[in-house]
């Protein structure tokens, strides 16, 4: 289980992904939105993405 979905709790879960194919992970979050990047926030803001 890992606490935070943020990019630090989703490189996690990728790596222990990549070590273990069939490992049963849990990503648990505290925002009501899925992961998202917060270097594309500006962009968002901008208009330049969705
Ligand atoms: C606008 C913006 C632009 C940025 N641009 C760059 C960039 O260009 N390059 C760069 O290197 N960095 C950039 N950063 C910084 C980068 O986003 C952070 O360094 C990175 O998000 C840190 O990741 P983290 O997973 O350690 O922490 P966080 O991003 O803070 O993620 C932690 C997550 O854990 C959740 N959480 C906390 N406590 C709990 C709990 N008890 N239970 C459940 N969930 C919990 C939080 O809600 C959060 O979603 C930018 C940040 C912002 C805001």
């Amino acid at each position: 289980m890992i606490i935070g979905n943020g990019p630090a709790g989703v490189v996690a879960a990728e790596t222990l992904r990549h070590a273990d194919a069939q490992a049963d992970i849990t990503l648990i979050g505290d925002e009501p939105e899925p992961p998202y990047s917060r270097m594309a926030i500006p962009y968002l803001l901008m208009a330049r993405i969705d």
